[in-house]
């Protein structure tokens, strides 16, 4: 599995890539926006298979490990997850701007990607996913009521958090009360991780 959905996010990278090069950037915006469609059938695809940051970031977090300089502090002025919001709101502003007063698209993705890179030398993948991505602030909202959602099954789940350590979004967590893991479809990006380190085959991609 892991495999396969690897070369799907290459892939899709070198579609970004193609349509970057040949100024096509408004062809990924309107995929993206498509995907917002998609993502209330099938939750957060577009985040865990197509998006060229979580690509990238797959990359940078390894080379962060590698080099030791990744932390698991989260800057305090993050955590309310207001700045998201901000940033989708002066990608906007700035996207618009760029067009009426310099005639020209600005490179609104490659400025994200090349910032989701230096986040993630530092920080954790969920930082830059649950608090800081502009697109990934719209595709919390479709997914939250995503009509197919990973799911955990409580009778085969004994709580080893080996799903937890791998998720990239902090979405799945082992509750405290009754030691089973619980996924938050919000954050959920449809990675697969959790499924491939879940020793007992408790995680399960359902209604
Ligand atoms: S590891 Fe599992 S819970 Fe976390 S984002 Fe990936 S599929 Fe979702
Ligand atoms: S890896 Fe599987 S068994 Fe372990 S806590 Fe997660 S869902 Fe439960």
């Amino acid at each position: 599995m892991k495999y396969i959905v690897t070369a799907i996010r290459l892939l899709f990278l070198a579609i970004f890539l193609f349509l970057i090069a040949n100024g096509n950037m408004m062809l990924w915006l309107a995929l993206f926006v498509l995907s917002l469609v998609v993502t209330f059938f099938f939750g957060r695809v577009y985040c865990g298979y197509a998006c060229p940051m979580n690509t990238v970031m797959n990359s940078t977090e390894w080379l962060s490990k590698k080099l030791k300089i990744q932390t698991n502090h989260t800057p305090k002025w993050l955590k309310s997850g207001i700045f998201a919001w901000i940033f989708l709101i002066v990608s906007v502003v700035a996207m618009l701007l760029s067009k009426k007063l310099l005639h020209t698209n600005l490179p609104i993705l490659l400025i994200w990607l090349v910032v989701s890179m230096l986040i993630t030398l530092r920080y954790r993948p969920a930082v830059f996913h649950n608090l800081i991505c502009p697109f990934g602030v719209l595709q919390r909202v479709a997914g939250k009521f995503s009509v197919l959602k990973k799911s955990v099954d409580k009778t085969s789940c004994v709580g080893c958090k080996l799903c937890e350590k791998v998720c990239p979004t902090e979405a799945i967590a082992v509750q405290n009360e009754d030691r089973k893991a619980v996924i938050n479809r919000k954050l959920c990006i449809q990675c697969t991780n959790c499924q491939q380190a879940c020793p007992k085959g408790a995680i399960h991609y359902m209604k």
